[in-house]
């Protein structure tokens, strides 16, 4: 079956989440393990840990079906010496908190070059910051999300994310999060059977669909290549309805969690009703 949910709050404790998630009809869900717009975070406590783990029972979600998200600070590919260490040390935190709640994947974006060094060099910098977390750590795979390519953004050519994994030592826990806006917004089309299909398969080709382990469902406000990362409600962007319909009548995109980052989280519900309606 589609896993369909949405990032939900963890407001007030790692252990709302799910309930967030159930509430609003969520068969998956995402999280951030620790406030994703600061350095630091307080360790999550026991009783966090365990009634997260116990709150996840109760509401049928399993390990899989949950992506937590790293905090936004983070760039794994930083070109300065503090920078980097600052990014490697934090992204260690968050790959453990996830170890705690018993997790096995973590999503992040690549990183950036910040025009200080080259796009290569970049990218071996970010499977380099990956050895290390997944060296200290046990259970957990890593999840790299394509991007926009805003900025100086890498993971915005499907060939990046390929360099990445490439330099990763386990295969067996490293993965990808695919993004419909960010695609889009990058360059690839999605719109008809006919490019939603060619993109997958250019998608196959460079990295693999072997290594396809979540998806973001986000309708996109920018153009096919705007290069800008703004998300957008389900249908209402220029993405439209269709390859959402496609996804959900896609056998690549069973029980992986699909989860919507959509602007308008009131409509959440209403979202995932939308998107379980669009299956055949
Ligand atoms: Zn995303
Ligand atoms: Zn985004």
């Amino acid at each position: 079956m589609k896993r369909v949910g949405a990032h939900v709050s963890a407001g007030g404790g790692v252990e709302n989440a799910p309930l967030n998630a159930k509430a609003i009809g969520a068969k998956a869900f995402a999280l951030f393990t620790k406030n994703q717009r600061q350095w630091k975070a307080k360790p999550l406590t026991s009783d966090n840990i365990e009634k997260f783990r116990q709150n996840c029972e109760e509401a049928g979600y399993l390990p899989e079906h949950v992506l937590p998200h790293d905090s936004y600070l983070i760039n794994l590919g930083h070109p300065e010496k503090e920078g980097l260490e600052k990014s490697r040390d934090a992204f260690l935190d968050e790959m453990q908190r996830c170890e705690q709640l018993g997790l096995t994947m973590l999503n992040f974006h690549p990183g950036s070059h910040l025009k200080k060094i080259e796009v290569d060099a970049c990218l071996k910098r970010i499977a380099e910051s990956i050895n290390i977390a997944l060296d200290k750590t046990k259970g957990v795979s890593a999840v790299i999300e394509n991007t926009a390519g805003q900025g100086t953004n890498m993971g915005f050519r499907f060939e990046h994310l390929a360099a990445i994994i490439d330099g990763v030592e386990d295969k067996k826990r490293v993965g990808v999060c695919l993004d419909p806006c960010h695609t889009f917004t990058a360059g690839y089309d999605l719109r008809t059977k006919k490019t939603f299909n060619a993109t997958m398969k250019e998608f196959d080709a460079t990295v693999g669909i072997k290594y396809l382990s979540a998806m973001h469902l986000n309708d996109s406000k920018p153009d096919l290549g705007a290069r800008v990362d703004r998300h957008h409600s389900i249908g209402k962007g220029k993405l439209g309805v269709e390859p959402f319909r496609f996804i959900m009548n896609d056998k690549r995109f069973e029980e992986i969690p699909m989860v919507l980052e959509t602007i308008d989280d009131t409509i959440w519900e209403e979202e995932i009703k939308l998107l379980y309606s669009l299956e055949k």
